[in-house]
């Protein structure tokens, strides 16, 4: 088995016991890290990366982002809510054909980890037919990314005649097929369900996919938060009926009462916030200095790349500065004075975007943070640079100053996807086309249906 030596990186482990490690070095044996510590015998490595100057960090996890909408960059970026569920759902994503997922998929996922997600959390819910399903699936394979596929179903304005979607459960027979198929062994990818839980759908839908996704032990991933709620009692219901629980995860949950959240946090569920689109589209505020106060943290995505940026820093310092603005001003309503100190650190942030997303993910045993015995999800990061040098504390270098410029390497389960800057894809020319190309088609049906 193939042994990598990174050598006199800074280690920002996210490991609460090991911490940050100066001057150390990090062992990876096919794709399992096997060392961590100060001057390790690079005797017997296979390939030794010279890692001097640069910060070691875990992969980042962006935990919630739909990247069939990739081909359509910039196109949401000035709707509210409403006008993208008119002119996205009942739109523009009833003209994708399966090889639009595909380019879209594969692309966003590439960017992704140029820009040092090494997991996503690709919320596909434009599976109009298991074609598109498979495309998808397809994309992400290609793009040789960590991903968990959640399955979702489009949500189109019903014809008449047909159901609105509200109505209709999650399909069992897609399920028990992907299973067979696609995700037959482990890999990089797993299978989780996008539902549309009780703010989506009717209450009997929402038991329906929930005992779904618990008969298969998949996680089951709702919105819950932009138009009204379907079924506003439908949270406290599915409690009773004991069926919420660790394998639950609300994207967004801006409209939930503290009780509420109380309630599902004691349960184990996860949250996965995207603060941005949450605060600009018109959701509400972000939840994060909420979960924070009844001792949860929220997991953080991209949410949309029609809309915002896929970097995941500039996730983190949204969700980081936005809460910090809300907390200063609540302090100086209510003790006419600033805090103390700030009252979320950096640390704080780099935890929703790595080991955080995560546990969202249900993958926190394998990624999230190095340490022995974990996936060799790694990126380094280049501290030397005009932007970045000189570094006083690593952790707030990296959450605060690092960009897409920065990420020198990026290595998923061993292998060495992004190196000295530069994404490894030998036809990423192509596919860029490709993805315009679609994204113009999109664009023309969007314009010629306005008509
Ligand atoms: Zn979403």
């Amino acid at each position: 088995m193939s042994k990598t030596l990174i050598q006199n990186a800074t280690i920002v482990t996210m490991d609460p016991e090991l911490g940050v490690l100066p001057h150390a070095d990090l062992l990876f044996e096919g794709e399992i890290i096997s060392k961590i510590g100060q001057h390790l015998n690079a005797g017997g490595a296979d390939r030794v990366i010279d890692a001097s100057g640069k910060i070691l960090i875990p992969g980042l996890v962006n935990a919630h982002m739909h990247t069939w909408q990739t081909a359509l960059r910039g196109v949401t970026s000035n709707w509210t809510i409403l006008e993208y569920f008119a002119n996205m759902h009942a739109g523009l994503a009833t003209n994708f054909q399966p090889d639009d997922i595909y380019i879209a998929t594969l692309m966003g996922a590439l960017n992704q980890i140029n820009c040092g997600t090494t997991t996503l959390g690709d919320w596909c819910h434009n599976n109009p037919t298991p074609a598109h399903t498979d495309r998808a699936i397809d994309g992400l394979e290609d793009a040789n990314i960590r991903a968990v596929f959640f399955h979702g179903s489009p949500k189109p304005d019903p014809k008449p005649g047909q159901k609105h979607f509200s109505e209709i459960p999650h399909p069992r027979s897609e399920v028990e097929r992907l299973l067979k198929t696609r995700f037959k062994s482990p890999g990089l990818l797993s299978l989780g369900l996008a539902i549309l839980g009780p703010h989506y759908s009717t209450y009997e839908v929402a038991v329906h996919d929930f005992e779904l996704a618990r008969e298969f032990n998949l996680i089951a991933s709702m919105h819950c938060a932009g138009a009204a709620a379907k079924t506003p009692d439908g949270w406290e219901r599915l409690v009773k009926a004991g069926l919420m629980g660790a394998n639950n995860n609300i994207v967004h949950g801006n409209n939930l009462s503290d009780a509420q959240l109380k309630m599902m946090i004691e349960l184990g569920v996860t949250f996965s916030l995207t603060p941005e689109t949450e605060m600009t589209q018109g959701h509400g505020m972000a939840i994060t200095g909420r979960l924070l106060e009844l001792g949860a943290a929220p997991s953080l995505g991209v949410d949309l790349e029609s809309s915002i940026s896929g970097d995941m820093f500039s996730v983190a310092r949204f969700a980081l500065g936005t809460q910090r603005a809300l907390d200063n001003a609540r302090s100086k309503e209510t003790q006419q004075k600033l805090p103390d100190t700030s009252t979320i650190y950096c640390q704080q942030a780099l935890e929703w975007i790595t080991i955080k997303g995560a546990q969202a993910l249900n993958l926190d045993h394998q990624i999230g943070s190095l340490k022995v015995g974990k996936q060799a999800d790694l990126v380094l990061i280049s501290a030397e640079d005009l932007n970045m040098s000189p570094v006083h504390d690593p952790i707030s270098s990296v959450v605060m100053q690092t960009s897409l410029a920065n990420i020198d390497t990026v290595i998923i389960a061993g292998q060495i996807r992004k190196e000295q800057g530069r994404l490894i894809h030998p036809h990423l020319k192509e596919l860029k086309a490709q993805l315009a190309q679609s994204g113009q088609r999109l664009m023309k049906e969007l314009k010629s249906h306005a008509h």
